[in-house]
């Protein structure tokens, strides 16, 4: 037989490599920007076209590199960080696999101006798909200037898999962020699409983490240090009270290198247990020096993950000093996270009444009336009330009169309220409604009863209130006697200046608006003022989670989260009046039994059900 193994030719090799260290454009940035600070810089420059597919430009300044350099860092394994293997013990470098470079070159245009300090001419290099188009001798500033064009262009499938231009540029803005942190002594600018994004001064740690994530940053932001024999630990973590609903300001550096480590974070966590609600995440930026003999950063192409020779001993390290900074910055007794702990009540709603819509009820109406199918009783009652549940939207003090109601009612007390006496404070109330565990709101129906799930049902009615709100003309607004000033990163701003207008027709105004500030003047009447800043902070949150991706409109979208913040919660008690004002809203809506997240609002069990039970 003849011989079948070959050698594959180096673009092939190139190309196969670059999967692995190129997967969309952040990647490149990534890779660029490492280099820029191996090179020693003091000042880095990304600029970025439509989300890096068609432009990264990495501009540093440098050491740069010379004739024969600049042509050999395209080569595969060609490195200038080390030498032999026991090299990769002591890295202090960024890169050392050496091959990002000829990855990248493999898959786009790339286009190479570099200068040493010592030489006067630079040199100009063009290679496109692993091929050298020319190198010749070129003025330029010292250091170097790498454009990446055209990402994948040879390979239209890896291309066409790349998501929205406004997604690559999110995972660049991260991969940015990451990086800026670990190196806050180094000047970093970005600019997207000819539009300054981030404009960072050499600084300290803090200052460094305000200016990526905004001013309001600061107040924020408790120190922690720890220097042992195992490990160095500086950085801060965020006061327990802006723990956030998604995980976006969690960040471990080791060695000045941005790392994952699920392992740490749960340290972190557990340092935080007791002090935030468990569906929440605290923000922190830390900083570990090991020493580099002491990780293995070769696990994983793209260096995210590290494995540590003493992880335990780490994890309890870590763990106390969070707990320690924590302890120190009286933060334990000013928050008092013994008591009804099993509430699971966020602190912000602590203090809050719940905003169950006062509604004069009719006490009289049964939406299921006569009918003994459950099922079919829903279907029934929301075609009566086709044309009548607008009605009840224009404003919920509307005093419900409509005739489809005169004949139905809930069962009276006298027929129930032996089993659930003293459940219900209110003698005027004729219907049975309970809360069950703060969670369910129970209520009876003549074929059984129905169980709803308090938080979803709100949910259902402040969504279908809002988008409504959305397609009139004239939404109600409440002007502010003060008008609010709010920060926000600036990454968070140009979002929020192109959801404006939406905001705007839900009832949002807005003064002035900023690169970093906004200042809001008036509120949807359903927000109150004491909720703006969270609301808007979910929105944003909702967006960077891509919560949006289903949704038909950015009123939709707002609505959602709207919904999802202002609603009640579970955990929160609800008297009398709002569980049966919250039951009358949930049927009046267009759409009762699923919440706008798509989940079940109400299970109905049935007298039969129960009966089956007693057999
Ligand atoms: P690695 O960073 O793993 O060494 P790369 O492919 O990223 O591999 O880069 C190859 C080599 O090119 C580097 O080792 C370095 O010598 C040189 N190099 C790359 N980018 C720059 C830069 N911005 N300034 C100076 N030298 C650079
Ligand atoms: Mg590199």
């Amino acid at each position: 037989m003849a011989d079948i193994i070959k050698l594959l030719p180096d673009h092939v090799a190139n190309q196969i490599a670059a999967g692995e260290v190129v997967q969309r454009p952040a990647s490149v940035v990534k890779e660029l920007l490492e280099n820029a600070i191996d090179a020693k810089s003091s000042t880095i420059k990304l600029i970025i076209k439509e989300g890096g597919k068609n432009l990264i430009q990495v501009i540093d300044n440098g050491v740069g590199m010379s004739e024969t350099d600049a042509r050999l860092s395209f080569e595969r394994h060609a490195t200038s960080k080390i030498r032999q293997a026991e090299d990769l013990f002591k890295l202090h470098t960024k890169g050392f696999r050496g091959e990002a470079l000829a990855s990248i070159a493999a898959i786009a245009h790339v286009d190479m101006h570099t200068r040493p300090e010592d030489k006067e001419l630079g040199t100009h290099l063009k290679i496109e798909g692993s091929k050298t188009i020319f190198q010749e001798v070129a003025v330029t500033p010292k250091g170097t200037s790498i454009s990446v064009k055209n990402l994948f262009f040879n390979i239209p499938a890896r291309r066409n898999f790349l998501k929205s231009t406004p997604v690559e540029l999110r995972h660049i803005i991260d991969e940015f962020h990451r990086v800026a942190l670990a190196h806050p002594n180094i000047s970093f600018h970005l600019y997207n699409n000819g539009n300054e994004l981030f404009n960072l001064p050499q600084s300290n740690h803090r200052q460094r983490i305000v200016h990526v994530f905004g001013n309001k940053t600061n107040v924020k932001l408790v120190p922690v240090e720890e220097d042992t024999q195992v490990v160095k630990i500086s950085g801060f973590i965020a006061k327990p009270e802006f723990a956030k609903k998604t995980r976006g300001e969690q960040f471990f550096f080791v060695n000045d290198r941005f790392i994952k480590s699920p392992y740490l974070h749960h340290a972190v966590v557990a340092a935080f247990e007791g002090l935030i609600k468990s569906d929440t995440h605290p923000g922190y930026f830390l900083y570990l020096t090991v020493a580099p003999s002491s990780i293995d950063i070769n696990i994983h192409p793209t260096k995210t993950e590290v494995k540590f020779d003493d992880e335990h001993t780490l994890y309890a390290i870590l763990r106390s000093t969070v707990k320690h900074s924590l302890g120190q910055f009286n933060m334990m007794p000013s928050l008092d996270f013994e008591s009804d702990q099993n509430l699971e009540t966020p602190y912000s709603y602590k203090d809050k009444s719940a905003i169950v819509p006062k509604v004069t009820v009719d006490a009289r109406f049964n939406p299921f009336k006569d009918e003994n199918r459950p099922g079919t009783a829903f279907k029934q009652f929301r075609k009566e009330k086709a044309q009548s549940w607008e009605s009840m939207y224009v404003g919920l003090e509307t005093k419900v009169e409509d005739d489809t109601f005169s004949s139905v009612h809930f069962e009276s007390d006298a027929n129930t309220g032996s089993i659930f006496e003293g459940q219900h404070g209110s003698l005027e109330a004729v219907a049975t409604t309970f809360q069950l565990r703060r969670k369910y709101i129970v209520t009876t129906i003549k074929s059984g009863m129905v169980v709803i799930d308090q938080s979803r049902a709100h949910q259902r009615i402040l969504y279908e209130k809002f988008l409504r709100n959305g397609t009139v003309k004239d939404t109600v607004s409440q002007q502010l006697l003060f008008p609010l000033s709010l920060t926000f990163s600036k990454n968070d701003m140009t979002f929020l200046k192109e959801m404006k207008d939406s905001l705007g027709t839900l009832g949002f105004m807005f003064g002035s608006m900023n690169d970093d500030s906004l200042q809001v003047t008036g509120l949807p009447v359903l927000v109150p003022e004491s909720e703006v800043d969270m609301v808007l902070d979910q929105l944003i949150s909702d967006h960077q989670m891509g919560v949006d991706g289903n949704s038909f409109s950015q009123i939709d979208i707002i609505s959602k989260t709207l919904a999802k913040s202002l609603s009640v919660k579970t955990g929160e008690l609800l008297d009398n009046d709002s569980q049966l004002a919250l039951v009358n809203d949930l049927f009046a809506c267009k759409e009762p039994n699923i919440s706008p997240f798509n989940k079940p609002i109400y299970v109905t069990i049935t007298e039969n059900d129960i009966d089956k039970k007693f057999i």
